[in-house]
């Protein structure tokens, strides 16, 4: 079998500000995703981790179709996603899932849980005589105990750590092959959030999900992930497996995301990072290596080539250093 997802040198580029910023001599063009490649295994879970900005939520909707790429090509079980119409799109819609960041914004406040996670099935015709089962099995497998009690209730009654649980039984109930979790966890209270990222692992195992988890956090990434794509102003800097970089990070942007991780536990926060101010103006990004004004080790070629992607071990790193 070949990759579930196949991205090939995506792009989202994006203009902003208007006649202003053009006036002040600054590119008004943002690029969100810029040339990104990657593969992804069927049941592999896969880590995009980089600070905010970095392109990685861009690149989460890329994959879901819920935008457009300006450039390159995805392909979901070897067809173009870009080219998907009709019964077909039906069809990937369902197999595919999004996990939102705050539970509250998703579901619907005026809805009860039964008619929250009644809407997919709906959706995908699935006879009303089979919701109430189906509504059951997929508040089990996120492990709320006895779910007959929450049917009538609304998302107002119940806790962050409940509903994001109600929220990944509605992007679970159709049995999807794929998931995005946009940083599921970040607006939870950290006592919830180990609970939370458990039912995670556990039911990525248990269906043999294939999985994207988005993160600022290597932590929290390391706790779910094999995998990981650290990100940079729209670009991939390292690709592989994740204990392979939290022990030995080669990519100076890795190395300084690793170093501010004190403990590897979900209920740690992290330190800040080593090399200071966020990510430059990403209008503005520098010449060469997207992360040279931040880069402890830069030298002369990093301002004139951009690095690509090359495989060095068990990875693939965009330094000249490599
Ligand atoms: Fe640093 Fe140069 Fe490597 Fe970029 S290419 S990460 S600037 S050493």
């Amino acid at each position: 079998d070949g990759p579930l997802v196949s991205i090939r040198d995506a792009r989202l580029h994006y203009r902003v500000g208007g006649a202003l910023s053009a006036l002040s001599g600054r590119s008004n063009v943002v690029k969100a995703v810029d040339g990104v490649s990657f593969d992804i295994r069927r049941g592999e879970g896969v880590g995009l981790l980089g600070e905010s900005g970095c392109g990685k939520t861009s690149m989460g909707r890329l994959l879901l179709k819920l935008e457009k790429p300006t450039g390159g090509t995805i392909l979901f079980d070897g067809e173009d996603v870009s080219a998907l119409r009709g019964r077909a799109l039906k069809t990937y819609r369902a197999r595919t899932q999004l996990i939102f960041q705050n539970p509250f914004d998703a579901a619907n406040p005026r809805f009860s849980i039964r008619s929250i996670l009644a809407e997919p099935l709906e959706n995908a015709g699935i006879a009303k005589a089979e919701h109430d089962a189906r509504i059951i099995a997929a508040l089990e497998l996120v492990r709320l105990s006895q779910p007959r009690q929450y049917l009538d209730r609304f998302p107002h009654q119940l806790s962050g750590g409940q509903l994001q649980r109600v929220v990944m039984a509605r992007a679970l109930i159709l049995q999807p092959d794929f998931v995005v979790a946009d940083e599921p966890v970040s607006m939870l209270d950290v006592s919830v959030r180990a609970g939370v990222l458990n039912v995670f692992r556990d039911v990525r195992d248990r269906l043999g999900l294939t999985a994207i988890y988005i993160s600022h956090d290597l932590a929290l990434v390391r706790y779910v992930c094999e995998r990981t794509i650290v990100m940079y102003l729209g670009k991939v800097m390292e690709d592989g497996p994740t204990e392979d970089i939290v022990r030995e990070p080669l990519h100076p942007y890795t190395n300084a995301l690793v170093s501010a991780v004190p403990v590897p536990h979900p209920d740690q926060s992290h330190a800040p990072l080593p090399i200071g101010r966020g990510a430059p103006d990403p209008r503005n990004p520098p010449s060469g290596c997207v992360f040279r004004d931040r880069c402890p080790r830069a030298f002369d070629r990093c301002a004139v080539e951009v690095p690509a992607l090359r495989e060095v071990g068990t990875r693939q790193v965009a330094c000249h250093l490599f």
